[in-house]
């Protein structure tokens, strides 16, 4: 499906809760987070219609996350169920890894292709002080189950925000010991992430360089995202940088987002797109929701404009409702 300036879009990611078992500082509050009530969030059934839907107009991978998905009971079912629509190539997951380590086999079977897991560092105290959770140790089980489960297409994303320097390199190293990617991803100023510190692509670049010497691209493009690779001598596997913030990639997006209560949501930065959980609940025919959703795309915004400040149609949401 293209969308009004010819972008195809073939990827979309969907939010399956709001729920979180940690409580990172740049994505939710410490205290009194309001859940969204379980009626309104997406069922079993609503989420395999609408993603078969999406695939009909081309979508080709679908990533799952959150809030936290592995909170979510049915999860293997649902990697079940959109891994069955035709059309449908590759189902990976988004996941802070806490509940990884036992849910993998169950998930593996289902037809997961890929898992994506967040962690900003490897020091115990500082991991609790970012999430405000003591779970350092499931979250590196749950890393280490991923890397050891044959064909599993594995990456890690960590948020640099200056206070974990000093963990950027130790991180990086996992690509150093393991064929896979470790991925830096620019603070965006979206709900809590609005008010941290930041590090950009060159500081982390610098940070990187200085322990491991002068970095080399790879032709690599790494998936279905907008990230850019580089390797270092003696490195298996490879470090990538997704920077919405200094290396703007809206004219390649090739992705919209499905929120947990069914908002098809066009652009990371706007709240603009369609309410699909409502066209559902009042009941109209495929043919309807499918021309929502073009009508939706075909208005995509052309990018996000982040670096200019707040305006009156950007997202108010916090990421765990929006996905990441
Ligand atoms: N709970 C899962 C996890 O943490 O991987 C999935 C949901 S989380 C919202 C998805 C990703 O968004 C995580 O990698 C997280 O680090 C990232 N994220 C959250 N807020 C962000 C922000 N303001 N800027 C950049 N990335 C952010
Ligand atoms: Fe939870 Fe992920 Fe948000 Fe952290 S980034 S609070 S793990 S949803």
């Amino acid at each position: 499906m293209l969308d009004g300036l010819g972008r195809s879009i073939d990827y979309l990611r969907v939010s399956i809760t709001d729920r979180c078992n940690l409580r990172c500082v740049y994505c939710m509050p410490c205290e009194g987070v309001e859940w969204v009530d379980h009626s309104a969030v997406l069922s079993y059934e609503e989420l395999i219609r609408l993603c078969r839907l999406f695939a009909e107009l081309g979508v080709t991978r679908v990533r799952l996350t959150g809030g936290e998905p592995l909170v979510r009971r049915d999860l293997d079912r649902i990697v079940r169920g959109i891994r069955a629509i035709p059309g449908i190539r590759a189902v990976t997951l988004t996941t802070n890894g806490v509940l990884l380590s036992e849910q993998l086999p169950g998930l593996l079977d289902a037809g997961l292709s890929g898992v994506n897991l967040s962690l900003d560092t490897l020091d115990r105290d500082q991991f609790q002080a970012i999430t405000r959770r003591d779970m350092l140790p499931a979250a590196l089980a749950g890393l280490n189950a991923a890397l050891a489960a044959p064909g599993l297409n594995v990456k890690l994303n960590c948020v640099p925000m200056g206070d974990n320097d000093a963990q950027l390199a130790p991180l990086a190293a996992l690509a150093r010991d393991h064929d896979m990617a470790v991925r830096f991803i620019e603070l965006m100023p979206i709900g809590l992430g609005s008010s941290l510190p930041r590090r950009t692509e060159a500081q982390v670049l610098e940070i990187l360089e200085a322990a491991y010497g002068p970095a080399r691209p790879t032709g690599w493009a790494g998936g279905a995202g907008p990230g850019r690779y580089v390797t270092f001598e003696g490195f298996r596997g490879r470090v990538g940088f997704i920077s919405a913030m200094t290396h703007q990639f809206c004219d390649q997006c090739n992705r919209v987002r499905l929120t947990a209560t069914g908002f098809l949501k066009t652009c990371l930065q706007y709240e603009a797109g369609v309410d699909l959980k409502s066209l559902l609940a009042g009941g109209v025919d495929d043919g309807a929701l499918r021309a929502a959703m073009e009508d939706a795309v075909r208005r995509k915004p052309a990018a996000h404009h982040f670096t200019e400040g707040r305006g009156d149609a950007d997202e108010r949401r916090n990421m765990n409702q929006i996905g990441g």
